[in-house]
């Protein structure tokens, strides 16, 4: 695609991707979290980025998380931030990514900030699960994403749970080959199925992190005989009719807010979760070529 086009077409990606982030600034990220606190759910804020390798930009993102973290508290926010590996060193190196995980949970303690680690495409999962299990021997609140599609999630669960770590369960959002992953919305439908009644049965402090009407059925079904410490996540902008819905029932409800200008790839993946969404976008290109 030439420049030009490329440009024409992100302008028109953006029309849709913005009801999925907050805005670019930190204080637009935190007035969303205001407006989803005043509906009666929690916030999880993530400053968009993934994939970094330069030291300004790494240094840069953790002293943004630095002051969220404080901002939160100052700013009477109800709930904490979630992080990408990658955004903080990961794709450099495994210590790296640790030691800034360090500093952004040192702060966060100070006001009891829950911090979640988000779960990028597999090539990251031992590293990402390593640096969990160092970190939540100091710091409790802390919590860590693992997807559905994955074959080896229900063996990381079992171990996971063992130390009693908080786990968020979300389907998986990155493209992997058959030997790693389910292929099929079935196969990982079930198996989420799966990873969620060992959640009820041996977990505690978890999230069910999927908009799927059947799975969160079943998870309120499964809460009649398991009463355990959990809350529903979504992300922003998507199923908001359901989100009242659950709150009004005493669920526990928290939204994703991602911000920032590195919308893209985030975009992107949201795009492809919906062919709808796909549509949306040509019919947005569409009528703008009406005119
Ligand atoms: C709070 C939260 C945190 C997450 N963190 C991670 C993470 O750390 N790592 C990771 O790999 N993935 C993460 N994900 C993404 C997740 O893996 C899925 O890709 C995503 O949630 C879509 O799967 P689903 O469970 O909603 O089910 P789907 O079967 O994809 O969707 C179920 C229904 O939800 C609605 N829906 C779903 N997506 C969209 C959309 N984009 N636009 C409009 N409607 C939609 C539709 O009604 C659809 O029928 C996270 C998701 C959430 C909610």
């Amino acid at each position: 695609m030439k420049q030009a086009e490329s440009g024409l077409m992100e302008r028109f990606l953006f029309r849709i991707a913005k009801q999925w982030i907050a805005g670019d600034t930190m204080e637009q990220a935190l007035e969303s979290a205001r407006l989803a606190n005043k509906h009666g759910m929690d916030a999880i804020i993530n400053k968009l980025g993934e994939h970094m390798t330069s030291k300004n930009q790494i240094e840069n993102t953790v002293s943004e998380y630095l002051v969220l973290v404080s901002n939160l508290h100052k700013s009477k926010v109800e709930g904490g931030v979630s992080i990408k590996p990658t955004q903080i060193g990961l794709s450099k190196n495994k210590n790296e990514c640790a030691e800034n995980f360090g500093k952004i949970i040192e702060n966060a303690s100070l006001s009891q900030s829950f911090v979640w680690i988000d779960m990028e495409s597999s090539e990251y999962t031992d590293d990402t699960i390593g640096i969990y299990n160092d970190l939540f021997d100091k710091y409790e609140r802390l919590g860590i994403a693992l997807q559905a599609n994955l074959k080896r999630t229900s063996k990381d669960l079992s171990e996971l749970l063992k130390k009693g770590a908080k786990v968020r369960l979300v389907k998986g959002a990155y493209h992997e080959d058959k030997k790693t992953a389910f292929q099929t919305r079935k196969e990982v439908d079930e198996n989420y199925k799966k990873l969620m009644e060992m959640l009820f049965v041996n977990g505690n402090e978890f999230g069910i992190a999927t908009h799927d009407s059947k799975l969160i059925d079943e998870a309120t079904q499964l809460y009649k005989t398991h009463e355990k410490k959990f809350e529903f996540q979504m992300l922003k902008g998507i199923r908001d009719e359901l989100k009242p819905i659950l709150v009004k029932k005493g669920f526990s409800v928290s939204e994703y807010i991602p911000y920032g200008t590195n919308w893209l790839p985030y975009s992107i993946r949201r795009l492809k979760e919906r062919k709808r969404n796909i549509l949306l976008l040509g019919s947005s290109f569409i009528h703008s070529h009406r005119v």
